[in-house]
């Protein structure tokens, strides 16, 4: 897409730092950090979500997440990682083509997402479940 910022880190058309690549994927340094070694992952081919994705091309792009969350935490000497990937601006989506965060993270580096869990009413959780269920095509 012309006006898509990854797309034209894909193309080579703004300067990126990569870190690996194939045919199908790109992975780079994100430029606004959470903890440094932050990365993303990302399909060439661009997509706004991962819905619209076909599920074959999520499982392949998958593939090379564990080569590069070793690398990333390897690297940083992290404890662990979180992965997150944003689907619409309600989910804090900006850029609007898919990508995954790989972000590495140290016992006590202080950094808190928010999780505000909530609990279901009596018989919420099932008649929910239900309609997703029969959502699935
Ligand atoms: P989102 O909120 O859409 O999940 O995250 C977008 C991410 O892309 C942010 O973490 C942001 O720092 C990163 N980003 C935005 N523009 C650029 C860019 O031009 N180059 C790189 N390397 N990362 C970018
Ligand atoms: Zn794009």
């Amino acid at each position: 897409m012309s006006d898509c910022i990854f797309c034209k880190i894909v193309a080579g058309e703004i300067p990126s730092y990569r870190l690996m690549e194939d045919e199908d994927m790109l992975a780079f340094m994100d430029i606004g950090p959470i903890r440094p070694g932050h990365a993303l992952l990302i399909p060439k081919k661009h997509y706004e979500r991962t819905v619209d994705m076909p599920g074959e091309e999520v499982a392949r792009l998958m593939t090379h997440l564990p080569r590069l969350a070793r690398a990333v935490v390897e690297a940083t000497g992290a404890d662990g990682y979180n992965v997150f990937q944003m689907n619409g601006a309600c989910a804090g989506q900006v850029v609007p083509h898919v990508h995954f965060h790989i972000i590495p993270r140290h016992n006590g580096d202080g950094i808190k997402f928010g999780w505000p869990a909530a609990r279901y009413g009596e018989g919420e959780m099932e008649k929910l479940g239900e309609k997703i269920r029969s959502r699935l095509l």
